[in-house]
């Protein structure tokens, strides 16, 4: 819910815009914070689910680690001043470029999809007469019930390393002398909400540790990756998410000795609820079946629901009624597909969607927008770039 005041501040402000909630993002982290400070947990912020420069400042002042999975991330999570020693880098498809420049960098721990990438990176590091840090990215084979877009731990998804090749995958570390094996990654998708899932990781990461160990090979790090889920259907009344049952889950069924450290990479958790992307009504059509409203954002600024039919809570947000309007007015409740312009049948944001009658000119907020809204933005049509508005207080 969006009060009056800041309502007004958005008027003379030029539409489509992110609405940054940066007292809410801080909330967020210190919560994240307080959750996971007395288990001694390591948390990274997975930097493709957001990557503007406000937002990255905040997260790295508050001490988190930076999570990449390209090139690209690394550099960014380097100029923004995150510390090289809390830099981790996934991916399933390195370029050498991509290798060498973490290299240079000093970087925390290359997280290694494929038993040919421990291969080249092994090769580049001897060339640089470095010792590179890696973890095995494992599948885990462990269904995140999600949508299968966001899914990546099943046996049948392209990333990390698949349990039966391990046996190749020590046989390798033991042959690359410019590596030194740190631990073992995990991540098994994306906006999960049911608790038993990370139950079930924590099995699957048991059993990959004591593999490693039974060899004589000491797993250092136990980086469980990321995947906590928000609640996009009450972004008010759920607005930060539950940290403490999260990390509680990895505190009671991981077998963590003295010597390990375990770490996260959360994303979606930390920035989701933070922003909203504020557009306005440009025309109102009424068809047979149907009524449209046209708004100037389109999937160019926030590509979720057309991507993977993602829902964001809709809302008219200049004509929020108070409780005694809204017995009056219930009669003016319309539904709307609400739609942008851009020159695709998938650019829509909501189907059949109850708004108090809309009218041209009015704002729309798109809530839940600070996690894979921003970053995934293009051009296409020839969009302008995206423009911000920040609240701190
Ligand atoms: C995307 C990603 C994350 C973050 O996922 P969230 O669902 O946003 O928490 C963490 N680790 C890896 C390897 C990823 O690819």
């Amino acid at each position: 819910m969006f009060n009056a005041q800041i309502v007004d501040s958005f008027k003379d402000k030029e539409t489509p815009f992110y609405y940054y909630d940066l007292k809410l993002l801080k909330n967020t982290l210190t919560a994240c914070k307080e959750a996971s400070l007395p288990h001694h947990f390591h948390v990274h912020f997975a930097l493709k689910a957001n990557f503007n420069n406000r937002v990255l400042q905040v997260i790295k002042d508050f001490g988190f680690g930076a999570d990449c999975v390209s090139g690209g991330e690394v550099k960014k999570a380097l100029e923004i001043g995150f510390d090289a020693k809390q830099v981790v880098f996934a991916g399933v498809g390195k370029s050498d470029r991509e290798i060498n420049d973490a290299l240079d960098k000093n970087i925390f721990c290359f997280n290694v999809e494929s038993i040919q990438e421990l291969e080249v990176i092994n090769e580049l590091a001897a060339k640089k007469g470095k010792k590179a840090s890696v973890a095995i990215r494992v599948n885990p084979n462990v269904d995140a019930h999600t949508h299968h877009y966001i899914t990546t731990g099943l046996d049948e998804n392209k990333f990390g390393i698949n349990a039966w090749e391990l046996a190749d995958v020590s046989e390798t570390l033991k042959k690359c002398s410019h590596l030194e094996f740190l631990g073992i990654h995990f991540h098994v998708g994306s906006q999960i909400t049911d608790m038993n899932v990370f139950k079930s990781l924590c099995v699957k990461v048991n059993e990959v540790q004591s593999w490693f160990e039974e060899r004589g090979m000491p797993v250092k790090v136990l980086n469980v990756g990321g995947g906590l889920g928000v609640d996009y259907h009450h972004p008010d009344e759920n607005n930060i998410a539950d940290f403490n049952s999260y990390f509680q889950i990895f505190k009671d069924f991981l077998e963590i000795k003295p010597y390990q450290e375990v770490h996260f990479e959360l994303g979606r958790a930390l920035v989701a609820q933070c922003s909203s992307l504020i557009t306005s009504v440009l025309y109102v059509k009424h068809g047979i079946k149907k009524n449209f409203a046209i708004v100037d954002a389109g999937m160019t600024e926030l590509m979720r629901p057309a991507l993977y039919q993602a829902y964001h809570k809709i809302e008219n947000i200049s004509r929020q009624l108070d409780n005694s309007e809204i017995k009056n007015q219930e009669s003016k409740i319309i539904n709307y597909d609400v739609v942008g312009p851009i020159c695709e049948s998938s650019d829509c944001f909501g189907k059949e969607v109850a708004l108090p009658e809309t009218k041209r000119g009015d704002l729309i907020a798109l809530r839940t927008a600070g996690a894979y809204g921003e970053v995934m933005a293009s051009a296409y049509n020839l969009r302008p770039d995206i423009r911000h508005v920040y609240n701190e207080l």
